[in-house]
């Protein structure tokens, strides 16, 4: 059988507006690597939840309705889309709505199982750069590649205020951080950057440079 983790990956993990998704998508686009945001399947699938009507608190109903959902993935320009029936929900994955309830959906273990195994059908035909919460612990563990992007408090939450979004960031570290199934943690063998004082280009050398040191081969 096909190992789940056929090709290289590269875990990128780290709280709200960390920066994780500029650099996961810059280092992808440097590595001709595909870009798999994780987040992304967790809020398309609360914005599934919340069009259906569902409460965020009734486990049962988001757990049937995740298990009925018509979810297809594919890739456009190398980057991850997720489908759900014939809609693409990408326009509406930065609502309020979903900001505010995209922690609860994601704290459901069907759910999670649901989309990891998503996750893990995209590494069986391509090299990722995958970006979330729980990349590096859970997703795929095995990979020697993981990363944990961070910055304060302040920053981040003046980076989420700049891009003219509402999101109680703070709530949802403390919601992906303290829930049972697959919390926010730094992985025991990540390389932690501390992005507050750096550029995008900045943290993707600090990668770039850990991930020559282990032998991965750059493209020019
Ligand atoms: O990365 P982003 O902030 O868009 O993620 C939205 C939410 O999706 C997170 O707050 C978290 O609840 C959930 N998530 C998760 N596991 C991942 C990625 C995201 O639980 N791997």
């Amino acid at each position: 059988m096909e190992s789940p983790a056929a090709h290289r990956i590269i875990a990128i993990d780290g709280p709200a507006a960390s920066g994780k998704s500029s650099v996961a998508r810059e280092l992808a686009r440097r590595l001709r690597f595909v870009y798999v945001n994780s987040g992304a399947m967790y809020r398309a699938m609360t914005w599934h939840v919340l069009g259906n009507g569902v409460a965020t608190n009734d486990v049962g109903a988001i757990e049937q309705l995740a298990e009925k959902a018509n979810i297809t993935c594919h890739l456009r320009s190398d980057e991850s889309v997720m489908l759900i029936g014939a809609v693409d929900p990408e326009p509406f994955l930065r609502e309020d709505r979903v900001n505010e309830n995209v922690s609860r959906v994601s704290s459901v273990p069907r759910v999670r199982e649901i989309i990891v195994e998503r996750l893990r059908r995209y590494a069986q035909s391509n090299d990722l750069v995958m970006e979330g919460r729980d990349i590096g612990s859970v997703v795929f563990p095995e990979t020697p590649y993981k990363f944990y992007i961070d910055a304060s408090p302040d920053i981040r939450a003046s980076r989420r205020a700049a891009q003219g979004q509402r999101d109680r960031i703070a709530a949802r570290d403390q919601a992906d951080s303290s829930r049972r199934a697959s919390p926010l943690i730094i992985a025991e063998d990540a390389h932690v950057i501390d992005s507050s004082n750096l550029t995008i280009d900045g943290v993707v050398g600090e990668i770039v440079g850990r991930l020559k040191l282990k032998g991965l081969t750059i493209p020019a």
